[in-house]
């Protein structure tokens, strides 16, 4: 069955029941059904982001369900799951097969929490609310953008959208989600995307952080009329993202942590990778605006 079936076939099966009535309503699941859009096909440089992986553990009751180099986190609790990006909307197909893989249901996912609102992150929130009815939490700023479906991003404008979704809750800075026992601290580290949200909490033992993204690609970082005080947000958030205790550190794109390397090695826990891998992050993002400051353009690479 090809991915678009599915997602279709979806669709097809739990639209019937949809009052069209309760869609001005901010309430979870099938009522959100009818909003859901196609997803745009995948960039051509996305296909082996959403090459398949196979899943594993990180620590305690927090495990890998994404896709090659596109991250899903799955916090495992007894009232449910907690589910942490969704990659693109074509993962979704594989982050039920590792949640099965790992005695998981994906009709169990209660609460869907994102990194950041771009489409390889947040492209499958839609369809995966209106198949679980999980609670969408957010912050405000992301929020808006998933509401939009990424149109009008400050770099992207209309060009990398993705399908319709609306959060349950908004989340601001500092504030806790709970289910089953599992506590998740949003830290809204604004930069990559206005509402970008790194997520800490415990597994095993283990500080987790989970960053949002810290790249600029293509970004305009000086004088920037659609996001004014960027420079300026990305250098709070790096300072907040060095503040945070860390034993593990998660990304949303994790060849660029090399992470499936590390499970398989065992290796895992290594607060000095987090402190590195942030220290890298804030360099080449302030190497960028020093360029741009001189007058280079925007670097797409
Ligand atoms: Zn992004």
């Amino acid at each position: 069955m090809s991915k678009a079936y599915w997602l279709f076939g979806m669709l097809a099966a739990t639209a019937a029941c949809t009052p069209e009535g309760e869609l001005a309503n901010a309430a979870p699941g099938p009522a959100d059904v009818a909003q859901i859009e196609a997803p745009q096909p995948l960039l051509e440089s996305w296909v082996p982001w959403n090459a398949p992986q196979r899943p594993f553990k990180i620590a305690g009751d927090l495990y890998y369900v994404g896709a090659k180099n596109v991250s899903a986190y799955a916090v495992k609790t007894p009232d449910g799951i907690i589910l942490i990006d969704t990659g693109f909307a074509q993962t979704l197909p594989q982050i039920e097969a590792n949640l099965k893989t790992l005695g998981m249901d994906i009709s169990d996912v209660k609460i869907i929490l994102t990194s950041h609102a771009h489409a390889d992150h947040v492209g499958g929130v839609a369809a995966l609310k209106a198949k679980t009815g999980a609670r969408l939490v957010a912050s405000e700023a992301d929020a808006a953008l998933m509401a939009a479906g990424g149109r009008g991003d400050f770099t992207w404008g209309d060009d990398l959208a993705y399908p319709r979704v609306r959060a349950d809750r908004i989340v601001g800075d500092r504030e806790t989600v709970e289910l089953g026992g599992a506590v998740l601290t949003a830290h809204v580290t604004p930069g990559h995307t206005k509402g970008c949200t790194t997520w800490t909490m415990k597994a095993g033992g283990a500080d987790v952080v989970v960053l949002c993204g810290t790249s600029a690609p293509g970004y305009d970082l000086v004088d920037n009329a659609a996001y004014p005080g960027i420079a300026e947000d990305y250098a709070a958030s790096f300072d907040r993202m060095a503040s945070l205790p860390c034993d593990i550190v998660l990304a949303g794109h994790i060849e660029t942590i090399g992470l499936a390397e590390k499970a398989a090695s065992g290796a895992l826990v290594d607060p000095a990778a987090c402190k590195k891998t942030i220290a890298d992050a804030r360099a080449a993002f302030e190497k960028e605006l020093a360029r741009q400051r001189a007058g280079g353009a925007p670097d797409e690479s």
